[in-house]
């Protein structure tokens, strides 16, 4: 009866997802004034790259304005009924505001470095390299440009199919080769090290920890209600694309990379499903990734890939504080009491597990059989240490389980 009704619903999304697409074009707020690609250094600092932000501008302050709105309304509800509100089922754990700061792990950091760094190559990387490397056409993400150059381009293929059954049999299976052999090379890794859009996400929950602000916590049922709409993305991204819609209609970052480049566009679909994605990450960390179709699509092949999280049960204590910590809600990571492989699908190679884990070599990311990441329970107490300091100078009593439990920032 459950899986009846998802199917219903993914139907419906699906049916009103390609008819939006299909109008895309229609909307009169969609217009790209140039297809070209003509951007210096000086003109980046110019009044006229300003104007060109301007779209970039209404999308973060609409996304601004929903997220103050969004506390507000929380903020009412919860004072209409601080125990039966809305929201309060919905939590499984206490607020994570108030959790120490940990020391930053070498792998975070290079991940961070890793996010950033490929991210501006793939935006402005015209600007140093020149407009293409090998056969690779930058900057990569900026598609109106690209238009007549993206054939080397998987993410435009897999959105549209069509195109890419039109070319010669052998294009075809390069393609699939190409695309397949980085995928089983990385992974998911992908989403961790390198899409811009992780970047945008993970930027916008640092905010919210900055600005101390209680995000949303899922539990398993909310996890479950997103994957209707996983299910009818993928189908535009990929099938449906054959009816006259494609992804990249709703791609968000069409809507903002090509602007950041320095190409004219207007406000677009897409911009507004930035601002929903900008407005979800700031709640809930990596809320994009979870009804990403791409990714979904990348970990159909986990098993194959050389990226692996691995899990010592031995070592494990069953405290919780990897499931509490992931973005994606895996809770196998948790619960698996045999199998040392404990890759999901849906683990995007974030490390926050590894991170969270108060055992020594419970959890460990692995590249190629090495690891590369492991669980150090210093780690996860180094962030406890100014708390605990703080609490002994207090002459309180220090309550160690609890902290243990606890998931550091
Ligand atoms: S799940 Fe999608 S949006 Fe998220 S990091 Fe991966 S490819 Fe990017
Ligand atoms: S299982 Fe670990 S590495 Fe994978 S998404 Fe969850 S927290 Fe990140
Ligand atoms: S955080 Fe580590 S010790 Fe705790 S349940 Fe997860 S794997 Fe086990």
């Amino acid at each position: 009866m459950r899986s009846r009704k998802r199917i219903v619903i993914t139907v419906l999304v699906c049916i009103a997802l390609v008819l939006l697409a299909y109008f895309a074009y229609l909307l009169p707020f969609y217009e790209f004034v140039t297809n070209d690609y003509d951007v210096s250094f000086e003109k980046l600092f110019s009044w006229e790259y300003l104007k060109t932000l301007v779209p970039l501008f209404i999308i973060i302050a609409l996304a601004a304005v929903g997220i103050v709105l969004i506390i507000r309304l929380r903020r009412i509800l919860a004072k209409a009924d601080k125990n039966t509100s809305r929201f309060a089922h919905a939590r499984t754990e206490r607020p994570k505001a108030q959790a120490p700061k940990q020391k930053p792990a070498p792998f975070m950091v290079v991940r961070w470095i890793v996010m950033i760094g490929f991210s501006l190559v793939v935006i402005f990387g015209g600007l140093i390299f020149g407009m293409g490397v090998s056969s690779l056409s930058i900057p990569i993400l900026s598609c109106p440009w690209n238009s007549e150059e993206m054939t080397s381009s998987s993410c435009y293929y897999l959105s549209h199919l069509g195109e890419l059954f039109e070319l010669p049999v052998s294009s075809i299976l390069i393609f699939f080769a190409s695309t397949l052999g980085f995928i089983i090379l990385l992974g998911r890794a992908i989403c961790a090290f390198l899409c811009p859009m992780g970047l945008v996400q993970d930027i916008m929950d640092k905010i919210r920890r900055k600005t101390k602000t209680e995000g949303l916590q899922m539990n398993e049922k909310m996890y479950g209600a997103l994957k209707p709409i996983k299910w009818s993305l993928v189908l535009v991204f990929t099938g449906l694309c054959f009816a006259g819609g494609n992804f990249c209609n709703f791609c968000p970052m069409v809507a903002t990379a090509p602007i950041l480049a320095g190409i004219s566009t207007s406000l677009y679909v897409s911009g507004f499903i930035m601002v929903f994605v900008l407005i979800a990450g700031f709640f809930k960390r990596r809320a994009f990734c979870n009804i990403c179709p791409l990714g979904y699509l990348m970990g159909l092949f986990h098993k194959v890939s050389l990226f692996r999280v691995k899990k010592d049960c031995t070592a494990c204590t069953e405290c919780g504080a990897c499931y509490e910590a992931c973005p994606m809600g895996i809770k196998m990571i948790y619960t698996e009491r045999e199998k040392t492989d404990v890759t999901d699908a849906n683990c995007i190679m974030c490390g926050e597990c590894v991170r969270c884990c108060p055992e020594d070599n419970a959890l460990s990311l692995t590249f190629a059989g090495a690891r590369i990441y492991t669980a150090k329970r210093k780690n996860v107490m180094s962030g406890y240490k100014p708390l605990l300091l703080e609490r002994e100078a207090a002459n309180e009593h220090t309550d160690l389980t609890d902290a243990k439990t606890g998931t550091p920032e």
